[in-house]
């Protein structure tokens, strides 16, 4: 059995994990990822861009506004106050690592999404923001000395040491080996949950991983109720669906129904634009009634704004579309878990030795609901925070090896029949839309699995201990609020204003 040792164990090779690591320094850090993240991170799949308020008129404020209104009242206000504010650093840290976020005479150039009050979305690359992130980030762990990135490592569970302080992890590499990764500080951050449903953008990474480990551990969770799905995947059959990026809608493109009416009017004043949940919702309601839904983005295609789009343009061809002339046919997909690891201001667990940053940890940032892209920026942010603050505790003096026990390997087998029940069963009952019965029966579906379940299949058992806990946390939230809609609770309930 190999073992690694390093001062600071990063879990994750998107945004948050690879900001953590270059704010480290000088501390050593190995960054590990069960993948490439170019082709197995969410941060390499993000399309509409970066939410900052650097456009003339707009203002911290304004941001502020927006995503608490999007976070249905129930957001951190100091923790989006902390994280927007950030905005302006982040994107200057960007564009020093060389990100070529779109400008022109007058400035930034600035996009509109779903949810925000004016343009202050901005682009790199068009629709493909979140690779050219990715790759000046990736770049610059490259060149950082103190930096290490090992990609093919799939973690399986956290270590526990001395003091009840978590010391690293293990891991199987990609013969099957496993591996022991020793560390003083481990930092989670392995991105979201789309994985579990049979709908997702999210690509096979999205697991869940790191909230299972964590709240296998103990760690405190929250939020694990509220997911939000994006309105318009393509609706191909593919997993993950691909996506077609709310900039679309901004840019002009419209929802039509089979007849080719528009219904987004009748629904929201802010038609295609409503918040994401709203249109989501309808989509799915629509969709659940066997109708088909179009995304008619022909005035975008055929106009001088095509050449702003080409990921979205690229899956629509790999389907013979041409979306200059054909509407695209949409559907509702897992997106984004607001939901996570709770962490303080600098992102630390509450488990001693445990950081998280990113889309895993829950700062209370987007409460019930995130606001179109102000992932990234607290990816962005949140891991330069993590990263920040373990440079200030480095101690030259400590000794990099942490071997505590000489602890057994964890038993490591896996069961792909069983992800595809979970997947299933959380698709059916944890949907835009839930009611108790449904609810009910998954949490009894998913009890049934558990006791099926191989006693070395850690990693799915983790993982359905994180669906069960999902559920649970559905049924107990009798309230409809953001992105998690009771049909049987159909009202917001001030009670919960202040959990
Ligand atoms: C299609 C799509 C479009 C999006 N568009 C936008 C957008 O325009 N703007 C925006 O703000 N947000 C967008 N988002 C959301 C945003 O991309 C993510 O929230 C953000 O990139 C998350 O970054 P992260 O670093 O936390 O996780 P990720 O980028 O997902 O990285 C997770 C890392 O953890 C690794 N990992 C996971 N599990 C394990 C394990 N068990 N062992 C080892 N490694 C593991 C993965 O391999 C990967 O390296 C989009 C998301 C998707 C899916």
């Amino acid at each position: 059995m190999r073992t690694l040792e390093t001062d600071v164990l990063v879990i994750g090779a998107g945004a948050a994990g690879l900001c953590a690591a270059l704010a480290a320094a000088p501390r050593r850090v190995l960054v590990v990822s069960a993948a490439d993240p170019r082709l197995a991170s969410s941060t390499a799949l993000a399309q509409g861009g970066l939410a900052a308020p650097l456009g003339a008129g707009d203002s911290v404020e304004a941001q502020m506004a927006d995503t608490l209104a999007a976070g249905g009242h129930s957001s951190d206000r100091r923790a989006a106050l902390r994280v927007i504010r950030a905005a302006a650093e982040a994107v200057s840290f960007l564009c020093e690592l060389g990100v070529p976020f779109e400008r022109d005479a007058a400035g930034w150039q600035l996009h509109r999404e779903g949810g925000h009050s004016r343009a202050r979305v901005l682009h790199a690359h068009g629709d493909r923001t979140g690779v050219a992130i990715l790759s000046a980030l990736l770049g610059a762990a490259a060149q950082a000395a103190h930096v290490d990135l090992l990609c093919g490592l799939h973690v399986l569970a956290l270590r526990e040491g001395p003091a009840e302080r978590l010391c690293g992890a293990w891991a199987v590499d990609a013969a099957g080996e496993t591996v022991r990764l020793e560390a003083h500080e481990t930092v989670l951050a392995t991105g979201g949950v789309g994985r579990l449903f049979p709908s997702t953008t999210n690509g096979p990474a999205a697991q869940g991983d790191g909230l299972a480990m964590a709240l296998g551990h103990g760690a405190r969770v929250a939020g694990l109720e509220f997911v939000q799905f994006h309105p318009t995947a393509l609706a191909a059959g593919a997993d993950p669906l691909p996506l077609l990026t709310e900039a679309l809608r901004g840019a002009g493109a419209v929802l039509r129904d089979a007849r080719g009416e528009r219904f987004m009017p009748a629904v929201h004043p802010l038609s295609e634009l409503a918040p994401r949940d709203v249109v989501a919702r309808e989509v799915w309601v629509r969709r659940a009634r066997g109708e088909s839904v179009w995304l008619d983005a022909s005035s975008v295609f055929a106009g001088e704004h095509a050449e702003a789009f080409p990921a979205a343009l690229e899956a629509c061809r790999m389907l013979s579309i041409d979306p200059a002339r054909e509407p695209i046919p949409v559907s509702t997909a897992a997106h984004y878990h607001m939901g996570g690891v709770v962490v303080d201001t600098l992102g630390r667990s509450t488990r001693a030795g445990l950081w998280a940053c990113g889309e895993v940890a829950f700062t209370g940032m987007h409460g019930a609901n995130r606001l179109a892209s102000n992932s990234l920026l607290e990816a962005v942010v949140c891991g330069r925070t993590v990263g920040r603050a373990l440079a200030r505790e480095h101690n030259p003096q400590r000794r990099i090896r942490v071997r505590t026990t000489d602890e057994a390997p964890p038993p490591f087998a896996t069961d792909a029949v069983l992800s595809g029940q979970v997947r299933s069963i959380v698709g059916r009952c944890l949907g835009p839309l839930r009611r108790a019965s449904e609810l009910e029966q998954g949490g009894r579906d998913l009890a049934a699995l558990a006791r099926r379940l191989a006693p070395e299949a850690l990693l799915e058992r983790r993982r359905l201990e994180l669906a069960q806990a999902m559920v649970r946390a559905a049924l107990a939230r009798r309230e409809s609020r953001g992105a998690h809609w009771r049909e049987d609770y159909p009202e917001r309930d001030p009670a919960y204003d202040a959990r």
